[in-house]
């Protein structure tokens, strides 16, 4: 398994791929330097693996997967702890892509149920605004499908619809 030095720890400290984080050496009473090798106790911080660092840049307690993601570039989903490659802008924090859509997902779903009003709101202004978005939906089509001789054809269409249905003649 590959290890990396902790930037700015003056090599005091290291990071394992799998999360261990090592001290490489320490200063006996003399002052003397004493190289020996040991991993660092973790210990658990609400949902997360800390371990604590006591010098230099990164001095505080820090998370291992935060450490393993910054020096190789991976980490393990929270939720599904499939290996996922961290260059994707859009994933959310220590999800993978699949997990990540799925929590958007529940998150819009929960939002749409307490916020009813708003849903009611947005989807009558995205109406009355008849934006190529709404006509393309209408037409079951893509807006890269409409050109505008179509676009302008249909708005006036469900004009006409709907002031014929304000006036009751319809
Ligand atoms: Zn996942």
């Amino acid at each position: 398994m590959k290890t990396k030095f902790i930037k700015g720890t003056n090599k005091k400290y290291s990071i394992r791929e799998d999360g261990v984080v090592f001290s490489n050496y320490y200063f006996n009473n003399n002052g003397d330097k004493v190289k020996r090798k040991y991993p660092l106790k973790s210990r658990k911080d609400k949902d997360r693996i800390v371990v604590q660092i006591n010098y230099g840049k990164e001095k505080g307690s820090k998370c291992t997967k935060a450490l393993v993601k910054k020096y190789f570039g991976f980490f393990h989903c929270k939720k599904c702890n499939k290996k996922t490659k961290d260059n994707d802008n859009n994933i959310q924090y220590f999800f993978c892509s699949k997990c990540t859509k799925e929590k958007r997902r529940l998150n819009s779903a929960k939002f749409k149920r307490n916020n009813p009003e708003k849903i009611k709101l947005s989807r009558n202004k995205y109406r009355k605004d008849l934006k190529d978005g709404y006509i393309s939906t209408v037409l079951r089509c893509t807006t890269q499908d409409l050109t505008p001789e179509i676009i302008d054809a249909k708005k006036n269409h469900l004009k006409l619809h709907r002031e014929l249905k304000k006036q009751k003649i319809k």
